[in-house]
């Protein structure tokens, strides 16, 4: 047994595990953070140099006050790192007049007082040479999107969270748990930890360490592109918002040049690939690409040139695309996070302040009622 009682072990120093990290620490908890690889590393979700941020919520409007709090926190966390965390690029919702992402961007913006414009897709275009809709399509303009830097904010978090006392392990691989009363055990393969709570921030691996999540924490294989702009002036993050498109392909992000000489896109759902995420093929195939250059040549024909990189990465999706943060069923002083389903980064810090509550054992104040675990249990059997 190691000799040093923790308050709290974190499982996995990926996105969500390091600022969980770095919001306990910094309210003088001992922690200990344990992940698998490097960090940070390109085996899990939060690779690819970059990911959106919006306040114009199609998924739900009751992330808007999460996301309120993750933009003062994302911008505390910069000026304490010293370097540029998240770029105002603005965002655009797209799709047909009666599609979800753009009737669920506009009630969220309705409903939070969010300021936000339509436009007519000609009028996209005109404003954002590089968007080439269908003409009947209309966009929610929102000037506060734009991209936060993935690999960077896991190291200011960790870079934070070890200044405020916390012990961070990489390389170490955890391999079991228990919990045992109001203390847990974690078993890696350096050794044997004991603390009064735990984190279980494993990303696509938490089925495996949550067998109660297997089913419902399901990953799936990504594949974003990065090709060479064309009109390079079009997609420079002066001119391009990131994006949330409905087309009649699918649903599909994007980015505009930013630390790889690329515009950068995805598709929600990819090929569908249902996988395990230690079996997950990491090379593109030639069905990724064709896949995402259709798209780009179809709707951004200026930013349809060479294919500069193709990255695989890993969602982790639940029934009804919504977070998890929970108590375990069984243990209340274990936490479960999947903030995935291809949309959490941007609530990074705010997921670690919440995180932090649940693990001191304190209420949190942020709502978290559409993440509760109970919303997937079989309803109540009929009297
Ligand atoms: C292609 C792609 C595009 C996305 N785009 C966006 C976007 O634009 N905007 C947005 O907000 N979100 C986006 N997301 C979602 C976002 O990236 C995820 O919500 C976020 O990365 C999840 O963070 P995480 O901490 O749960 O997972 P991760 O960052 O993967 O962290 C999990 C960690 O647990 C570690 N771990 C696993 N098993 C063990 C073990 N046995 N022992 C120790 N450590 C272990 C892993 O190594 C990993 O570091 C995107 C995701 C993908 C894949």
């Amino acid at each position: 047994m190691h000799p040093t009682p923790y308050d709290v072990i974190v499982l996995g120093v990926g996105g969500m595990g390091a600022a969980a990290c770095h919001h306990l620490a910094r309210r003088g908890k001992r922690v200990l953070g344990i992940e698998r690889f490097d960090i940070p590393h390109a085996m899990g979700s939060s690779h690819g140099v970059t990911r959106i941020i919006r306040q114009a919520y199609y998924e739900h409007p009751s992330y808007v006050p999460l996301l309120r709090r993750a933009y003062d926190l994302w911008r505390g966390l910069e000026a304490s790192f010293g370097e540029q965390l998240l770029h105002v690029t603005g965002s655009v919702d797209a799709g047909a007049p009666t599609d979800e992402v753009l009737k669920g961007s506009y009630d969220s913006c309705q409903e939070h007082g969010i300021p936000h414009e339509v436009l007519t897709s000609a009028e996209l275009t005109k404003r954002h040479p590089g968007y080439r809709l269908p003409p009947e399509h209309l966009a929610l303009y929102q000037p506060d999107g734009g991209f936060v830097l993935s690999e960077r904010a896991i190291v200011a978090h960790v870079v934070a969270a070890q200044a405020a006392g916390a012990e961070i392990h990489a390389r170490e691989r955890v391999l079991d748990w228990e919990a045992i009363g109001d203390t847990v055990r974690v078993m890696t393969d350096h050794g044997t930890y004991a603390a009064g709570s735990l984190v279980v921030t494993t990303g696509a691996w938490i089925g495996r360490h949550v067998p109660e999540l297997a089913e419902i924490a399901v990953p799936e294989r990504q594949v974003l592109a990065w090709l060479q702009p064309n009109e390079p002036n079009n997609f420079a993050p002066d001119r391009f918002p990131v994006f949330n498109l409905q087309v009649p392909e699918g649903r599909y992000y994007g980015l505009p040049v930013f630390g790889v000489p690329g515009f950068k896109f995805g598709r929600y759902g990819h090929l569908g690939e249902t996988i395990d995420p230690d079996d997950l093929n990491r090379e593109a195939i030639p069905a990724d690409e064709t896949l995402l250059r259709s798209f780009a040549d179809r709707y951004f024909p200026t930013g349809a040139g060479p294919t500069m990189a193709l990255r695989a990465c890993l969602f982790t999706n639940t029934p009804d695309g919504h977070f998890i943060l929970d108590h375990h069923p069984a243990h209340p002083n274990v936490i479960l996070a999947s903030p995935c389903s291809g949309h959490g980064y941007k609530f990074c810090p705010v997921i670690g302040e919440i995180l932090a509550d649940l693990a001191s054992g304190d209420e949190t104040e942020h709502d978290i009622a559409l993440f509760r675990l109970d919303r997937f249990s079989p309803p109540p059997p009929v009297p």
